[in-house]
């Protein structure tokens, strides 16, 4: 709904006045004058003074099935109006979250036939790594608690998560655990870039893998948690046949391997779940959140093998049977009911299908943005994408890359098309309904954005 310029002033004081954002940049707080998204529909949205974007960013990796779909609408509408919450503690469930782990488990790679529902993607993976904990207590090997994790990496912002989290940039001021989470290196292999082959490349990330858990001792070691594709850290891709390396690695010392999806599940590459269908591998455990809703309510969940389930099944001891791990809101009913409409939908829409279509031409279109001096890569698969931005000759997030990487996403702004900048990169990840005249809108206006910041650079 349009509002009146007074009404907006207000709100943007308010909000300027009184809200300590999520990530705020805190050289501006306080005078930070922010958009005030009023309206969404479809893959757009609308400013409060009326200006309609192409959302490049899908909310923020996260919309999938468009927004303002009638479904998933109905569907919260329906479940608030029947039963709006009830304790998910103990042996208590709700109708969406009984129906939801079943699907769940149908859809998901190998036996990840359990379920344990969570609020959102941080919770999740903390839930994972506590689990991960949680089966070697039970097995009597207390000590293997020490956690791999990938640099550049983004696994969330609560404790734990933000310590797995392998972002140099987020590194500062904030305490992180650092005795037992161990940094491996980025996976990163970008053929355009490199100078080594992709099997040199695997040859030399899983010797480094393998060094670290010998210097570790895999007795000390629970679990490796990795994204399929980094994400966040700049839509890093791994060298071919690396997961599955990495997990026969797992496998020989008896490491859990945790398939971070949180981005890659629910037809982002294609696929409900990327595990099994685009890299070939069955986690032990296996967490999602944002694209399970489509975005439309927060839910995060951790499916774990039959083979952990059973295990702590197994171990349970009679005096402490509890597993205390879980939050008020997790698998919140109005969250898992829009889940559910959003699967249907995906499956009617034929959506991971579509994605398959629409994803090569899309990733074909960007890269043509490549003849542009000041772009120094194109990455991406399927609807997951980031063109990074450089001044010639200086390479990495360097002060002059981001001011030119933030030049060319308030081209696109003004052009209306909203792009997620980060560091030096514009990070593009629309919602999976895109079609391809949409596509070539989003290129025709980076185009132009490019070409204006590449004019301004000379
Ligand atoms: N894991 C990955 C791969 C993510 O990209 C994110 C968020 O962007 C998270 C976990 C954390 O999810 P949330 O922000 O829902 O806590």
């Amino acid at each position: 709904m349009r509002q009146s310029p007074q009404r907006r002033i207000s709100l943007v004081a308010k909000d300027a006045r009184h809200i300590l954002h999520p990530w705020a940049d805190l050289t501006s707080l306080g005078r930070q004058n922010s958009l005030v998204i009023s309206e969404a529909d479809g893959i757009r949205v609308t400013d409060s003074q009326g200006k309609t974007y192409l959302d490049g960013i899908g909310g923020m990796w996260c919309i999938t099935v468009g927004y303002r779909h009638r479904d998933l609408i109905a569907a919260m509408r329906a479940q608030a109006e029947t039963m709006v919450y009830f304790t998910p503690f103990g042996n208590v469930t709700s109708e969406p979250a009984s129906q939801l782990a079943s699907l769940l488990s149908e859809l998901s790679p190998g036996d990840l036939n359990r379920v344990h529902f969570t609020t959102c993607g941080s919770t999740a993976v903390e839930s994972a790594v506590r689990i991960a904990h949680y089966y070697f207590s039970c097995r009597g090997q207390r000590q293997k608690r020490h956690v791999l994790a990938q640099t550049n990496a983004y696994h969330g912002s609560t404790y734990l998560a933000a310590s797995l989290s392998g972002k140099a940039v987020d590194r500062t001021h904030f305490h992180y655990e650092g005795g037992w989470v161990h940094h491996l290196e980025s996976p990163a292999f970008d053929p355009d870039n490199s100078t080594v082959s992709a099997a040199e490349r695997l040859d030399h990330l899983i010797a480094g893998m393998e060094r670290a858990i010998a210097r570790i001792g895999p007795e000390q070691i629970a679990c490796f948690v990795a994204e399929p594709i980094l994400a966040s850290g700049g839509v890093l891709i791994p060298p071919p046949g690396y997961h599955q390396a990495a997990l026969d690695l797992c496998r020989q010392h008896d490491i859990l391997y945790i398939s971070d999806e949180v981005v890659s599940a629910f037809g982002r590459l294609g696929h409900f779940f990327a595990s099994e269908t685009r890299f070939g591998i069955v986690p032990d455990l296996l967490v999602t959140a944002k694209g399970i809703t489509s975005g439309y309510q927060p839910l995060g969940a951790v499916l774990l093998s039959d083979r952990i389930a059973d295990a702590l099944v197994e171990a349970a001891d009679p005096a402490k049977p509890v597993l205390s791990n879980g939050f008020t809101y997790s698998g919140h009913p109005v969250a898992c009911a829009t889940a559910i409409a959003n699967i249907a939908v995906m499956q009617r829409e034929k959506i991971c299908e579509h994605v398959r279509d629409v994803g090569p031409y899309f990733l074909e279109r960007l890269r043509g943005l490549r003849n542009w001096s000041i772009v120094a890569a194109v990455r991406g698969d399927h609807l997951m994408a980031c063109v990074e931005c450089h001044v010639p000759g200086e390479t990495g997030p360097t002060p002059r890359n981001q001011a030119l990487a933030r030049a060319v996403d308030a081209y696109c702004a003004r052009s209306g098309l909203l792009v997620r900048p980060y560091e030096n990169l514009c990070i593009l990840s629309p919602a999976l309904i895109i079609v391809k005249e949409e596509i070539d809108q989003i290129v025709a206006i980076l185009d132009d954005a490019l070409a204006r910041a590449e004019r301004d650079l000379w």
